[in-house]
């Protein structure tokens, strides 16, 4: 039923940023893996997303010696997710697979991932199970596991690992900015793609440091939002401005009469009840609220470039 990985070709997609280190012994691996896959039909595109060490030299002289391996260089450093997003525009075999060049995940785990996608999936994600990290991060990212896994729907373990296969239909699709790669399997799970995740080896970061601060945590929920409101609320904003703003006029309304039958009944002066005032800001936030959802419908009316449905076959 699926034609054989040699038809189809595989193209790898790694993401580089000061990983002198350890980039000769991925290429030596992953030429393996991928050659026993494919035979010649594979291509391994490292991005170097503005590198000051020797990566994109090592990256050059491999090139001259096997053309598959290709590179891709930014002038400075523009972030893991603009890397896999130019890598995945570059990438022009059917199956695509991405992996960290740093050596924490293994290229032998390729073949297994691959395996998976041909039992019917379109992404199938890496899942860290026992981890070899520092406990600052492996603690954060279960609750960002957690909170991705509610808000999406879409139950995994590990959102975040950077051990995936994706047929290519997937890629074509994604946008990615910012930090959205943290998000991969969440945005392709809502474009209706069929997503599964499997346990994967992971290493101990053997050279280099890793890349990202403690300020992943802030962009990364600050990017969590953005995905919400582009993916769920992009054609209707309205839907969700207007839903909490509702509801704040209604709660401040109803305090509002609350207060105004008891002046009625019997002489308390308003002015020594703290709770006008939350009436009166519930109120108004919930206007401003419905008018910011009311202009967002408006933004979205001018604009036709954002298409709400992918087709994924026609007869
Ligand atoms: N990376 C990148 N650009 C960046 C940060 C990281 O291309 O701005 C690459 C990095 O070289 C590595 C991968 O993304 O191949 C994952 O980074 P890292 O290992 O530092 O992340 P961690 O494993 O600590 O989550
Ligand atoms: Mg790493």
């Amino acid at each position: 039923m699926n034609a054989p990985y040699s038809e189809r070709g595989i193209s790898a997609v790694i993401p580089v940023l000061d990983e002198e280190a350890s980039l000769s012994e991925l290429i030596e691996r992953l030429e393996a893996v991928l050659t026993a896959l494919a035979g010649d039909r594979y291509e391994i595109i490292f991005v170097d997303d503005g590198s000051r060490d020797g990566s994109f030299a090592i990256v050059r002289h491999a090139h001259q010696r096997n053309p598959r391996i290709r590179g891709i260089r930014f002038r400075r450093n523009y972030g893991k997710s603009a890397a896999l997003a130019v890598g995945f525009e570059h990438a022009r075999y059917e199956l695509v697979v991405t992996l960290d060049a740093d050596l924490q995940d293994d290229p032998a785990e390729i073949p297994r991932l691959l395996a998976v996608l041909d039992k019917g999936y379109d992404l199938v994600s890496g899942w860290k199970q026992v981890r070899h990290d520092p406990l600052e991060k492996t603690l954060p990212s279960k609750l960002f596991n957690a909170v991705v896994s509610a808000v999406s729907g879409l139950r995994l373990h590990d959102f975040n690992c950077g051990l995936k296969a994706y047929r290519a239909e997937v890629i074509r699709t994604l946008t990615l900015y910012g930090e959205m790669h943290r998000y991969i399997p969440a945005l392709a799970h809502w474009e209706g793609f069929r997503v599964t995740e499997i346990p994967v080896q992971h290493h101990r970061r053997k050279y280099g440091r890793s890349k990202f601060g403690a300020s992943r945590y802030i962009k990364g929920f600050l990017d969590l939002l953005t995905v919400i409101l582009t993916t769920r609320y992009l054609k209707r904003p309205l839907h969700l401005f207007g839903s909490i703003g509702t509801l704040l006029m209604v709660v401040g309304f109803a305090i509002a009469l609350g207060l105004t039958i008891e002046w009625m009944l019997g002489g308390t002066y308003l002015t020594n009840r703290p709770l006008l005032l939350m009436a009166v800001a519930f109120m108004i936030v919930g206007m401003q609220l419905i008018s910011i959802g009311l202009v967002g419908e408006l933004i979205v009316r001018q604009s036709q470039s954002t298409r709400e449905y992918h087709i994924r076959e026609q007869v």
